[in-house]
């Protein structure tokens, strides 16, 4: 029996912060296996650290949650470390992933690296998969992204939340801001954690925590203010996407930074959509002085410097 809100034997968190992902890691006399491999320009620390844990094992199993790029950049450079490691990916962008169509896959659109992988296996909802000795059930949890899956251990209630639900709020709504209505998905995948009734829920970024009513409760206010106020969520998803890259390079001039907005699909199809009135250059300014007053970033030399 396994203590309530207490990880389960033989399973590591490997808490991140937020360019890569968390990495969960399983190790039990059989097989030791990874979910989620953070992004692409940590993969050396990610192998790192995974091999700390590891003492010599190797990986069986490379696991994901969905197929961002800070869920899954580091799944090149660990099977290329770990040859046999087989991966699984949740089944809804399989099609893309096999034949790598970069255009249809989240990473070029949001400006972002991921070197290509394959996979192996496919992680159906409703289906279950063997991690650390127990079964993790296979949920579907659409909204932040309509393919991610979340993985749930019973006995010990533990759940791997990915970016379904952190301890304060929820990822990004990519869908919502290509016109897929999506909002509706979040709230039903919200219902469906509280539903399971976890006792520990592992998030894609941040700390393990356990009272999940509280962080229910957070997410389901930041949804219903970014329903009534879809701009707000737009407008919010750019700093995350300017952000990210600026926690990618620490530091951009403003030609990288103008260079990487302006070559960015994501940014100009939510200008489109919701700040039509601005110009990308207009718009770029006010993302950049929404980051600066909000202690994201500050401006020196000319540089854009993550703070
Ligand atoms: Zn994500």
């Amino acid at each position: 029996m396994t203590a309530v809100g207490v990880l389960p034997d033989g399973v590591t968190v490997l808490e991140r912060g937020w360019l890569s992902s968390n990495n969960v890691v399983f190790v039990d006399a059989e097989r030791a296996a990874i979910v989620d491999t953070g992004y692409a320009t940590h993969s050396a620390q990610t192998i790192g650290l995974v091999n700390e844990v590891l003492q010599g094992r190797k990986l069986d199993r490379i696991v994901n949650t969905h197929l961002h790029s800070d869920h899954c950049g580091g799944n090149a450079a660990l099977r290329e470390e770990f040859s046999s490691a087989r991966i699984w990916i949740p089944p809804g962008d399989a099609p893309l992933i096999a034949e790598w169509k970069v255009e249809e896959l989240s990473f070029l659109q949001t400006g972002q690296e991921c070197e290509r992988f394959g996979f192996d296996e496919l992680l159906q909802p409703g289906s279950s998969i063997e991690l650390g000795a127990l079964a993790w059930q296979v949920h579907a949890a659409p909204g932040h992204d309509p393919h991610s899956i979340m993985l749930f251990e019973p006995r010990s209630r533990t759940l791997i939340s990915a970016d379904a639900l952190w301890e304060k709020g929820f990822g990004v709504v990519f869908p919502e801001l290509a016109g897929e209505p999506s909002f509706e998905e979040v709230a039903a995948t919200l219902d469906h954690i509280d539903e399971l009734r976890s006792a520990l829920i592992i998030p894609g970024h941040g700390r393990v925590f356990s009272d999940v009513g509280a962080a229910l409760s957070v997410a389901r206010k930041r949804l219903d203010f970014y329903q009534a106020e879809p701009e707000r969520h737009a407008r919010h998803a750019l700093k995350v996407l300017m952000k990210f890259k600026l926690l990618e390079r620490s530091r951009l001039d403003f030609e990288t930074l103008q260079a990487w907005w302006n070559g960015t699909p994501y940014v100009e199809t939510i200008r489109k959509k919701f700040f039509e009135s601005e110009s990308l250059d207009e718009l770029r300014d006010d993302i950049v002085a929404a980051l600066v007053s909000s202690n994201n970033a500050r401006v020196n030399a000319g540089n854009l410097v993550d703070c």
